[in-house]
């Protein structure tokens, strides 16, 4: 699409929306009246207005949520504002899949067909929703699909959700005056129908996670029992005590503990943590960030989500340890834009904290100095990669950077930047109060600790678990009341859409980092997605690899191409027109697979065939 540029005025609701976040413009020169003579000719303070570049996407996000959609005059308005190429903008505007630059009805219905969904009735839900209110809303930026009805409603197809343990799920996206927003869990096609043809007032009540620990539990205790909405329950729970041990001891001992306790991050990349944050307290550069990265997209993922909802301040409390030890003032709490109701109690516990003395310039009185801002993605898979979250909060598209320069180094606003996992961060207030040593010694010599792993698909109980490392996947399956109604197990995807497929007959493997590497499998995020024999496992190959060509960022060829070459390389077997016969199909497969693995910039093309592969050459599915 061409950008024509005119000197357009924005709507009430747009300038309302935009300087809600900003602040009234100072003259013509930013979007405002033309005030001083020198107006229109010098652009007073467009320096100041160009650093807060940052601010783009929180600007973007504001217009949708108060329009429904990102319109052109909207769009310059905040270009004006923060002195922003529109082009540039644009660029940023199409990133997100949450948001649109098409005209988009106020209401939205994202419902989600990814993989666990489609295990329980995605499928059909959305046949019915196309039966009864018409086809999907397409993602595709700058075109109109839809006959756009400003008073009504349009639903979306979405990728994982995070809520596979309620699914089939959605997410509702109400814009205007008071904008609403809600992740949903158990929906059927009738209650979409409602929620599409109700009015504002519908009740949308939030999902209630299924949490169980067996054996030591860390990190889900206070998930239920306590309210998280209050400081006071939080601290008569044990909360704080920890950041109070951690000021006592000093930050090279924290860093200490951290290292001993060999606690690996849980985001999917198994760094040593505490070899993380030593290098960034090493940094002679000041200041440093922390990143706590909540950006959980993972298909089959949702732990980051039950614990972001249930037990906030233990991650406020954990990423004010670690910005003290690490030498971090400030940090970002980077949230998945579907996770709204994370959003609203992360920022008010971190509201309660402040007023309370546990964020700010002298934190209980120890001269240690941290606070933390959220920042909302906007539906983007790739955001959750470390240095793609950089680019996503300095107003960038979410693409990642090449690496060396590594952010303890160089990371975000190219200062060194502190970047770890919600799971990660939630584990140190344990590590702390209770020593490395003793973390070390739960689980294996290699994996210690305990571990949250996100079962869902056919299971009779999907939720989050808890367990030393140590435990199988058949232990796994079986707390989880293994696969219901009579059905066999056809195969289990351990890892995520980035992880591998196994067989029924490999659920002896140990759900340990070693025992992964050794089984040529990974544990990834966490994730144990269990199919059972209805399931058409060409379809879910087919939407795993619909997946990787949505989320590629596209500025690598062998991903960008490769992502698109798979999935026609898929569909063309799933529809039973093979080029050549299977076999043939799946060597080029296998060809464009090595060519992601060996020649993309980042993890997502390094792992876009692994799931696939797994289930062609491991499972046997489509052989
Ligand atoms: Fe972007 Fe894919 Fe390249 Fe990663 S591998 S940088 S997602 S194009």
């Amino acid at each position: 699409m061409d950008l024509h540029l005119r000197h357009t005025t924005p709507s009430d609701d747009e300038r309302a929306a935009v300087d809600a976040l900003l602040g009234a413009p100072r003259g013509a020169w930013d979007g405002g009246a033309r005030g001083d003579s020198r107006d229109t000719h010098l652009g007073m303070g467009g320096r100041d207005a160009r650093q807060q570049r940052h601010l783009l996407l929180p600007a973007l996000r504001a217009l949708q949520s108060r329009v429904g959609w990102i319109s052109e005059t909207g769009l310059e308005y905040v270009c004006a504002r923060l002195s922003v190429p529109p082009a540039d903008a644009w660029g940023v505007a199409t990133f997100y899949s949450l948001l649109s630059t098409s005209p988009r009805t106020p209401r939205t219905l994202h419902v989600c067909d990814d993989i666990a969904c489609r295990c329980n009735g995605a499928v059909e839900l959305i046949g019915e929703l196309e039966r009864v209110v018409g086809p999907a809303v397409a993602h595709a930026p700058g075109e109109t699909h839809v006959s756009v009805d400003p008073r009504g409603s349009a639903w979306l197809r979405s990728p994982c959700l995070g809520l596979c343990d309620q699914a089939p799920a959605a997410f509702l996206q109400e814009a205007g005056e008071s904008p609403r927003e809600a992740l949903l869990g158990g929906m059927t096609a009738a209650r979409a129908i409602e929620l599409l043809r109700s009015n504002s007032s519908t009740a949308l009540d939030p999902a209630i996670p299924t949490t169980i620990s067996d054996g030591v539990a860390i990190l889900l205790p206070r998930i239920g029992p306590i309210d998280p909405t209050s400081l006071d329950a939080y601290i008569a729970s044990g909360g704080y005590q920890a950041l109070r041990r951690a000021l006592t001891i000093g930050a090279a001992a924290v860093i200490q503990e951290v290292t001993d306790s060999k606690l690996m991050g849980r985001g999917g990349a198994a760094f040593p943590t505490g070899r993380k944050w030593s290098a960034v307290a090493a940094q002679p550069v000041r200041p440093h960030y922390l990143i706590c990265n909540a950006d959980e997209s993972e298909p089959g993922t949702f732990k980051d989500r039950v614990l972001l909802d249930g037990d906030p301040f233990a991650i406020v409390e954990a990423m004010t340890i670690a910005g003290f030890a690490t030498g971090c003032e400030y940090g970002f709490l980077y949230i998945r834009g579907e996770y709204p109701l994370g959003a609203v109690r992360m920022q008010s516990a971190i509201d309660s904290a402040r007023a309370n003395g546990y964020l700010g310039n002298d934190i209980l009185g120890g001269g240690c100095r941290f606070d933390i801002e959220i920042r909302r993605g906007a539906g983007a898979y790739i955001c959750g990669e470390e240095t793609a979250i950089f680019n996503s909060i300095e107003g960038y598209r979410g693409e990642p950077r090449n690496k060396p320069p590594f952010p303890a180094e160089a990371g975000l606003f190219g200062l060194p930047t502190l970047v770890n996992n919600v799971e990660t961060l939630a584990t140190v207030p344990w590590i702390v109060l209770n020593g490395g040593a003793a973390f070390a010694a739960i689980g294996t010599a290699q994996s210690t600790g305990t571990k949250l792993f996100c079962l869902s698909g056919n299971v009779a109980k999907p939720g989050v678990y808890e367990v030393p490392f140590g435990r199988t996947i058949r232990d796994l399956l079986t707390m989880a009341g293994g696969v219901p109604d009579g059905r066999s197990l056809q195969a289990v995807l351990v890892g995520g859409a980035a992880g591998v497929f196994v067989r029924g007959d490999e659920l002896d493997i140990p759900l340990t980092f070693e025992g992964a590497r050794a089984a040529k499998a990974t544990l990834g995020s966490g994730v144990l997605v269990a199919f059972d024999d209805r399931q058409d496992m060409s379809q879910v190959l087919l939407r795993i690899a619909s997946f990787f060509r949505d989320e590629s960022c596209g500025q690598c060829v062998p991903c960008r191409v490769g992502t698109v070459r798979q999935e026609e390389a898929l569909y063309r077997i799933a529809s039973g027109k093979p080029i050549g016969g299977v076999a043939q199909e799946i060597a080029l497969l296998d060809e464009i697979g090595v060519a992601m693995r060996d020649a993309s910039i980042c993890g997502l093309g390094q792992t876009a065939y692994a799931a696939i592969e797994s289930a062609i050459h491991r499972v046997g599915v489509l052989k």
